[in-house]
């Protein structure tokens, strides 16, 4: 399920959504925080340009919110299920988690939004050297 072709593909590694061929962003690591979500002007195997209109990644927002949700769900359920804390504690644990995962969440959310709108093309890379040959 993990491949090129699908979109889940695409949004856990942070690849290009057309062709899948290599990272969007200009570092690996989304803890690097100068360059958490610095993309790429445009995708060097397949030429998409990321931005693709103005303000494009706005409505990432949108989506960052049931990621932020679905992150708190592992706290809750360890600290307050699990290891019966009280609900102060669970308040903490949840804000932590949120805390120290919002560089992933804002990429995770970011891959998610450009997924919506950009389709996997299996024959992009042979159209590519077609046109800019
Ligand atoms: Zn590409």
């Amino acid at each position: 399920m993990l491949k090129k072709g699908y979109k889940l593909y695409s949004v856990l590694l942070g690849k290009c959504p057309r062709c899948h061929e290599e990272s969007m962003y200009t570092t690996k690591n989304p803890y690097k925080m100068s360059t958490t979500l610095k993309l790429n002007v445009k995708c060097s195997s397949c030429g998409l340009k990321y931005q693709i209109e103005p303000s494009f990644f706005y409505g990432s927002m949108y989506v960052s919110y049931p990621i932020g949700i679905a992150f708190t769900v592992p706290p809750f359920i360890i600290s307050h299920v699990l290891c019966k804390a009280s609900l102060l504690i669970t308040f903490f644990a949840i804000t932590g988690t949120l805390i120290l995962c919002l560089p992933v969440i804002a990429r995770l959310a970011r891959n998610v939004w450009i997924n919506f709108f950009v389709n996997y093309d299996k024959d992009v890379l042979k159209k590519h050297e077609n046109t800019s040959s």
